[in-house]
This record gives C-alpha cells, structure tokens and sequence, in this order.
C-alpha cells in the first residue's frame, strides 16, 4: 500500500530530535540574542540519510498543501531567505521547494537595486513581487536588504531623496525602517497573506570551507566571486545588523525562524518543516459546491453521458 505523505511525514518523525523547528523560531515576545542560537544543530551525521527522507516527506506533503491553497484562493504566502553568501539559499529553494508546482509559486532573487528601483520606495519591487493569493512566492533575499546591507554600507548615505527622509542618527533611521516593515507585514497579514522568515545561520568556520570549495572545484567555480569576501570581512556588522533587524521585526504573525546552517540536510530538513507549517496554518481547502453548482454539475453529467457517439 501506496503510504500518504501525511502518513509518512508522522511515520518517519524522527525519534531523538536534537533541535526541532520550534527552537529556532523568535516571535518578538522575549528579548533576542544571536548568540543564543547556534549555527549547527550537531545532529549526528549518521541520520543524515533519515533527515534526508524526512525532507522529503515533507516536500510530498507540500505538494498536497499547495494543490490545496490554489483550489482554495484565500491566502497567498510568502517565504522569504535571507543569509550571508554560501549559507545555502539557492540549494535550500532547489531542494526544499521541488515538490511545487511551478504554476502557482514564483522566485524572485533581490539583487542590487536598479535605477529605476532606486527611484521608488524600498517596498515597491516586494510589492510588486507578491504572489496572488492561492500562490506561494519564495523571495530569495527580499526588502530586509534595506536594513541589512543598507546599514552595514551606510547605503542611505547615497540616496536621492529629501533631507527630513534621511537625516537624524543611524538608529532611528533604522528603527523607523523596522517600524515599517513591521506595519507592512500587519497590512499583508490582514489582506490574506502569511510570511515565512527565514535566516539561513551559517558559521564563519562554514563559510571559509565552502568558499574554498568553490575555488577548487572548478564545478563550483562560478559561484564564487571576489566580492563574497569584502561581504565577509564585514561579519561582525552583518551580524549586528541581523540581531536587530529580527530583534525589531519579529511579531507573532509574522517570527522570524534562525536556522542553523552548517549542516545543510539538517537545515532542509527544518526548513521543509516551517514551509509544511506555513501552509499547513493557512488550512487550505478544496472549494465545496453550493446545491445549485452541484445541480448544474448533475446536468453537465447528464448531458455528457448522453452525448452521442461519433
Ligand atoms: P548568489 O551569489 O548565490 O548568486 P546572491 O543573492 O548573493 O546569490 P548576488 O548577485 O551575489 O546574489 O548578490 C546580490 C547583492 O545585492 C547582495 O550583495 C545584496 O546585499 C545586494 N542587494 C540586495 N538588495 C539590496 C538593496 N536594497 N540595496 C543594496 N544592495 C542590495
Ligand atoms: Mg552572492
């Protein structure tokens, strides 16, 4: 017998979960430190081929979810990863997400602003990006750009905008921008959308060992640019930046999940299960006929089976 990916997602459970998602997820409503979330879960490498399973359980069970949420129509989602470079953003979407249905769930990668982005306010290409509801959009990088990268280079330094938008110290223009997106995210939430904020926490140790990786495998060449390693030296502030970006924008409808990311199976795994549980609370059904949808589907049966043959 053909198990359901419901079953076997509850079947395969593992039996000693060191970190569960729970763990990893802040909602705003104690105080938060980085620090107190690691960026391995030091699961033991022997049930790598377990959580691996696990995943994709949970990938199986997606696709149930999603056939769901685009029948039902009434909640978009938005996942959203945000990491420093090589913390397995792009492998996380690749794996996590193969079980969708491309119709009816979007990838946008938040590069550089353009000129023309540059030229509007820092929401305008997320808003522009979102998903209609029934759909799932993944956002790799997104709008937290804008108080992350942005404060670490002092980027507002070079807008083009008027003075009361930019002047006062570093913080408060940084907080307002919190207070924003806190709002924003509200706004989402009660129009019908659900976020799914995800920062792919990988160790400094993880970063030089896959780097270096890249550089040898000629495989993996392309993936690495001298860039990366300006971004790196500033580790210190991005962290920084983290702490109070997720510090300052986690709600209870909208947490932030801290996801160790040296052992990328393990953080798949994870993240399959809040991208199950972010779809799971949407608590998408199939629409259901009202007595006279379902009359006029009898006659549509009647009248195809009595169609007359060629
Ligand atoms: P990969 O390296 O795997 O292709 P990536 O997401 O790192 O993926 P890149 O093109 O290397 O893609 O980097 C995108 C860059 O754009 C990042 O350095 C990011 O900080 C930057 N960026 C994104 N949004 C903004 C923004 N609003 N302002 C300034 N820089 C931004
Ligand atoms: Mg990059």
């Amino acid at each position: 017998m053909r198990l359901s990916a419901r079953t076997l997602a509850t079947k395969l459970r593992p039996k000693e979960t060191r970190m569960k998602l729970e763990d990893c997820c802040y909602d705003g409503s104690k105080t938060f430190k980085l620090s107190d979330y690691p960026t391995s879960a030091k699961a033991d490498k022997k049930r790598k081929a377990e959580y691996t399973e696990l995943t994709a359980a949970n990938t199986a069970l997606m696709a149930e979810l999603q056939e769901k949420l685009y029948a039902d129509g009434r909640e978009g989602v938005v996942i959203m990863l945000q990491a420093m470079d090589a913390a397995g953003k792009d492998s996380t979407i690749k794996h996590v997400m193969s079980g969708v249905n491309p119709q009816g769930c979007s990838v946008y990668s938040f590069k550089t602003p353009s000129k023309e982005e540059l030229a509007h306010d820092y929401l305008w290409r997320a808003i522009k990006n979102l998903p209609q509801r029934g759909s799932i959009a993944i956002f790799n990088r997104s709008y937290y750009e804008d108080v992350l990268v942005v404060r670490v280079k002092n980027l507002r330094a070079t807008y083009d905008m008027p003075k009361r938008c930019l002047e006062g110290p570093e913080d408060a223009f940084f907080d307002m921008r919190y207070r924003q997106i806190r709002n924003f995210e509200e706004y989402l939430y009660e129009n019908g959308y659900r976020l799914l904020k995800v920062f792919l926490n990988i160790g400094l140790e993880e970063q030089k060992k896959r780097f270096l990786a890249r550089i040898d495998e000629p495989a993996k060449n392309w993936k690495f640019s001298a860039g990366d390693l300006d971004e790196r030296a500033l580790w210190p502030q991005y962290m920084d930046a983290f702490e109070q970006c997720i510090a300052k924008t986690s709600t209870e409808h909208a947490p932030w999940y801290v996801i160790p990311a040296d052992q990328k199976w393990f953080a798949r795994w994870l993240v399959s299960e809040a991208v199950v549980k972010v779809l799971q609370d949407c608590d998408p059904q199939f629409p259901t006929l009202s007595e006279e949808e379902l009359a006029a589907m009898a006659a549509c049966r009647e009248r195809l089976v009595n169609w007359p043959s060629e």
